[in-house]
């Protein structure tokens, strides 16, 4: 590596610095990788999306040939909101503890610093297989991004050989995720007074209706327990529940924003299909009965596919030669490793830091684990040029 390329560490202070919440425009940051990739004369394309307030990248480097290697990412953050940071979360601090703190430091812009700060690495080695970036938008808020960026980048490379997702696993090769769907109940009820309630429809009672029976639901799917995931079955979450005007009026409308997760090799439809059957088939008539303007409408806001590991063992055999370890894990949380998937290619999970430290207040990544990564990207090189 030439002595300009910036360390791993200085280029995570630099991507830290902008506040790539998912509700702000990427654009900055995207813009900052596309002149940092120009300077070392690497072209990358941008798939905005459709009013271009956001931008998905990638870029390859190498030969155009097959058998290349995806370094994918997401470049949005989640929201600082109230959390109580000890320090700024927009500027890469090491104190208090030694780590590397920062939003977005473990999840996942810890990767894609690592990535970018080997592309003079990448330039100066006889790379016989290329390497792709694949950085996207709007992965927070339910993988918006990354199809059409899969999907653009599928259509103009020569077939890649496997995708490495860097989202935050220690750096152990993760080839099993759940699936997991975002969802919207919209209740309409009809309102009136609190002493007559004959007259109206309370939607939060029915929206009430519904969460008990995802509540059932729950323990049902809870029972259905296997041992190679942690928790080992389906989960149900209601996350957000909003409605009402008065303690003293029928409330005209009630929304619940819930979704749920499912293991491996499972049924990824089983929870949407049953919540349509129950809601039109009992809920909404015993709603209706009571008022004929009464209404309730599931919406799915968000899908993300899982990833079954008899499905990418080429890209696990590869990942666990880079991190030296053994064995692989499973995950229950979603990821954009899915999508590539649904593409065809192999596709594991290994990234730096650890995902309990992600979404939270003084997020950090620990400097080892940037040298691990640092550590697998040199392997991979080495690789490449052997190919
Ligand atoms: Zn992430």
């Amino acid at each position: 590596m030439s002595s300009s390329a910036p360390s791993s560490i200085d280029m995570l202070q630099r991507l830290v610095a902008f506040d790539t919440t998912s509700r702000n425009s990427n654009l900055e940051l995207i813009q900052y990788i596309q002149g940092y990739l120009e300077d070392y004369g690497v072209r990358s394309t941008l798939v905005p999306n459709e009013d271009g307030t956001k931008a998905n990248l990638y870029a390859s480097i190498g030969p155009e040939a097959e058998g290349g290697i995806v370094l994918s990412g997401h470049t949005d953050v989640v929201p600082v909101d109230g959390q109580a940071w000890v320090t700024d979360p927009w500027t890469l601090s090491e104190k208090p503890h030694g780590n590397l703190y920062g939003r977005g430091t473990c999840d996942m812009k810890g990767f894609i610093a690592t990535c970018l700060s080997h592309v003079p690495a990448f330039q100066h080695a006889k790379l016989k297989v290329p390497m792709h970036f694949a950085f996207s938008y709007d992965e927070e808020i339910g993988c918006l991004g990354a199809h059409s960026l899969a999907e653009k980048l599928m259509g103009n490379v020569p077939r890649p050989q496997a995708v490495i997702v860097g989202e935050p696993t220690m750096m152990g090769v993760v080839n099993a995720q759940n699936a997991g769907g975002g969802h919207v109940a919209i209740f309409t009820g009809v309102e009136a007074h609190s002493s007559m309630t004959h007259l109206g429809v309370s939607a939060i009672h029915f929206a009430g209706d519904f969460i008990h029976w995802l509540n059932e639901l729950q323990v049902e799917l809870a029972e259905r327990k296997r041992t190679d995931t942690i928790p080992g079955h389906t989960t149900i979450n209601i996350g957000i529940v909003g409605g009402g005007t008065a303690g003293n009026i029928l409330a005209r409308e009630c929304t619940l924003r819930w979704g749920y997760r499912t293991l491996p090799g499972d049924d990824a439809w089983e929870v949407q299909r049953r919540a349509e059957k129950y809601v039109a088939e009992l809920l909404l008539p015993k709603m209706k009965a009571k008022h004929p303007d009464a209404n309730i409408t599931l919406e799915r806001r968000s899908f993300v596919p899982g990833l079954k590991p008899e499905e990418n063992e080429e890209a696990a055999k590869l990942a666990l030669q880079w991190t030296g370890g053994n064995r692989t894990y499973a995950v229950p949380y979603g990821t954009e490793a899915g999508i590539f998937r649904g593409h065809g290619i192999p596709t594991v999970i290994c990234g730096p830091g650890d995902i309990s430290q992600a979404h939270q207040p003084n997020e950090f990544v620990a400097r080892s684990q940037m040298d691990a990564c640092d550590a697998f990207i040199g392997r991979m090189i080495g690789w490449a040029e052997r190919q």
